[in-house]
C-alpha cells in the first residue's frame, strides 16, 4: 500500500492507495501550527491507524508547500509555521521505522499525473499549475527532479523575456512577486495576473471566470485579452520546454478549466520554439485537487511504465 500526505496549513490529508493505485482511504486532521511535536503526533497517528486498518505497512511520501532542504533535509515552508526549518523526513523515519519522502506540492501534482493511466506511457512530463500562483514540477522515468537546491521546475520565479514584454508592452508595471523579486513570469501567468492583467488594459476588475464568460459570448475586450494572455503562456511554455523537453506538458490549477488553452496553446508554441521541434502533448490535470495525496504517494515508486 502506498501512503500519501498531503500537509496544508489548515489540514493534513493522508490517501492510501492500493497496489493497483486506487484510493482506498482518506482521512483528515487539522495541521497544529505551532508545535512541532504535536505535527509528528498527527502523521504517526494517522499512519497507525492505516496500518491497523489494512494490516500493513504502507510507504509514506509527504507533499508539502514548500521546499525541502536537498542537504539536510530540513523543510522550508511558510503556510506550515510547526515544520518550518525542522527535519520532518528524517524525525518521520525514525519514529515509523520505514522511509519517508517529501516533496514539493508541485512536484507531487506532476508525479500524480505521470501515473496517470493515460500519461504512463510518457516518460518525460512537466506538470504546470496555473493557479493562485504559477507552479511546475518535472518527472522523468516516475520520479520528480529536484535539483542542487530542490527548486527545479520553480517556473513562476522565472523571468519575464523580452518577447513576454513586447507582448505585454514595454511599460508593462514591473510587478512584485510572493518570493521579493520584481517581475517573476507568475505575476502576469497565474490566475490572480490573468485577472490584473484585464484590469490593467480594460480598467475592469474581473473574475477569471467571468472573464472567461466573456470571451466565449465573444465580447472584443475578452477576446483581445485571451489572445494576449495565450501568446504570453505559449512563449514562456516555449523557453520552458526549449529547457526540459517534455513529452507532455500537463495544467493543473484553476485555469487549466479554460478549456480553450488546449486548442490555442498548440496553435501559438511553434513561433517560440525551436523549430525543429515537434510539440508535446498538452492536456488538462486528470486528477486535479486530488493530485496532492495522490503523488506524494508515489514518491517511492521508480518509473510509471
Ligand atoms: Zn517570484
Amino acid at each position: 500500500m502506498y501512503y500519501g500526505f498531503d500537509m496544508g496549513g489548515t489540514k493534513i490529508e493522508l490517501a492510501v492507495f492500493d497496489e493497483e493505485m486506487n484510493q482506498v482511504w482518506i482521512k483528515r486532521h487539522p495541521t497544529p501550527k505551532n508545535n512541532y511535536d504535536d505535527l509528528l503526533c498527527v502523521f504517526v497517528e494517522l499512519v497507525k491507524e492505516a496500518d491497523e486498518r489494512f494490516n500493513t505497512q504502507g510507504s509514506i511520501g509527504i507533499g508539502i508547500p514548500g521546499i525541502p532542504n536537498v542537504s539536510n533535509g530540513t523543510v522550508f515552508t511558510t503556510n506550515v509555521p510547526s515544520a518550518k526549518g525542522k527535519p520532518l523526513a528524517a524525525d518521520l523515519t525514525k519514529m515509523l521505522n520505514r522511509p519517508v519522502k517529501i516533496s514539493n506540492d508541485a512536484n507531487c501534482f506532476a508525479l500524480s499525473e505521470a501515473y496517470a493511466p493515460v500519461f504512463k506511457k510518457y516518460r518525460s512530463v512537466l506538470g504546470l499549475i496555473l493557479g493562485t500562483g504559477v507552479g511546475g514540477g518535472l518527472i522523468i522515468d516516475g520520479k520528480p527532479v529536484t535539483g542542487h537546491n530542490g527548486i527545479t521546475a520553480e517556473i513562476g520565479h522565472l523571468r519575464i523575456t523580452l518577447d513576454m514584454l513586447t507582448i505585454l508592452g514595454m511599460d508593462i508595471p514591473k510587478r512584485q512577486c510572493g518570493c521579493g523579486h520584481i517581475g517573476c513570469a507568475e505575476t502576469y501567468l497565474s490566475g490572480e495576473g490573468f485577472e490584473w492583467l484585464f484590469n490593467h488594459f480594460y480598467h475592469l476588475s474581473l473574475s477569471a471566470q467571468a472573464i472567461v464568460a466573456l470571451y466565449r459570448q465573444g465580447d472584443a475586450h475578452a477576446t483581445e485579452h485571451v489572445e494576449r494572455y495565450t501568446s504570453l503562456l505559449a512563449s514562456y511554455l516555449g523557453n520552458i520546454l526549449t529547457l526540459f523537453d517534455t513529452e507532455l506538458v500537463v495544467i493543473g490549477g484553476g485555469l487549466s478549466n479554460f478549456d480553450e488553452l488546449y486548442t490555442l496553446l498548440p496553435q501559438k508554441l511553434p513561433l517560440y520554439i525551436y523549430s525543429i521541434a515537434t510539440l508535446p502533448q498538452i492536456e488538462k490535470a486528470r486528477y486535479g485537487d486530488s493530485g496532492g495525496v495522490r503523488g506524494a504517494a508515489f514518491l517511492h515508486l521508480g518509473s510509471p511504465a
